[in-house]
């Protein structure tokens, strides 16, 4: 079964790197499984593949299964300690193969992990399936919000509905004191979707189980289902499964 038999395909993008949107998507992807759908993920940040690490993988095989979420990332089409130096039309044919050769079979949700920015890569991701929609994740600061808008944008260009706005890392809480430190700035993301007239999603905390679940392979909304990121993500879930798109 290919990519067009999927119900909804929904890419995670950010116009920067280091966000947190690999993050959201594992732990995204783990949260709509926990909701009893089949759900896969296609890794395809060519210039940061990090599934493999979050969900623990250590195979080859197209789709691979992890906590019951199928997986394919670009980082099985080559060996793991090359830097993917490709250029654009190299890169560009590469995504093609990744979204045409693999075998989903029966999934309500695939996740498009996508790379930072807005380029060759994201536009042959964009024409090459058909979107629901995409979510965007940003952290709270200007530079972060700056390089959002223009990733919003590309998906406006391209017709794709915009399903909302992630607001990571928006705040530390101290275990000593309990006080919350706004360390980015405080809901400038949350801010932006209201400029902008996009849903916005959530709030997700600095907290060290997301850190720790991306490096264990257990994605935190299993490892600790009670930590606010944890349920934040179960509340967004839920919420995309309503969502008609
Ligand atoms: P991106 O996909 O945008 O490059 P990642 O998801 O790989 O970003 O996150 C970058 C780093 O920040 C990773 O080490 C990840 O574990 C960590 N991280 C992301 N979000 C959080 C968070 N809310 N709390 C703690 N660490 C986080």
């Amino acid at each position: 079964m290919s990519l067009k038999d999927i119900k909804k395909i929904i890419a995670i993008a950010s116009g920067k790197g280091g966000v947190g949107k690999s993050t959201v998507a594992a732990n995204l992807a783990m949260a709509t499984a926990l909701e009893g759908k089949a759900v896969g993920i296609l890794d395809a940040d060519l210039y940061g593949p990090s599934m493999g690490l979050m969900f623990g993988l250590n195979n080859d095989v197209m789709p691979s299964i992890s906590h019951g979420v199928k997986i394919a990332s670009i980082a099985q089409l080559s060996p793991a300690e090359k830097a993917n130096a490709w250029r654009g039309p190299r890169a560009a044919a590469l995504i093609n193969s990744l979204l045409n050769v693999v075998e989903w079979e029966n999934l309500d949700v695939l996740f498009i992990d996508m790379p930072p920015g807005t380029g060759d890569v994201q536009l042959s991701i964009i024409q090459g399936c058909k979107l629901s929609g995409a979510i965007m994740v940003s952290t709270p600061q200007e530079v972060a919000l700056a390089d959002c808008i223009k990733g919003i944008d590309l998906f406006n260009e391209l017709n794709v509905p915009i399903l909302g706005l992630i607001e990571n890392m928006s705040s530390f809480i101290c275990d000593k004191c309990e006080k919350e430190h706004f360390i980015f700035g405080k809901d400038g993301a949350k801010n932006l979707a209201e400029k902008m007239g996009i849903p916005f999603l959530g709030q997700i905390p600095i907290e060290a189980s997301l850190m720790e679940g991306g490096e264990k392979g257990l994605p935190a909304v299993l490892a600790n289902p009670n930590c606010t990121g944890a349920r934040v993500f179960g509340e967004i879930a839920a919420r995309l499964l309503e969502c008609s798109q």
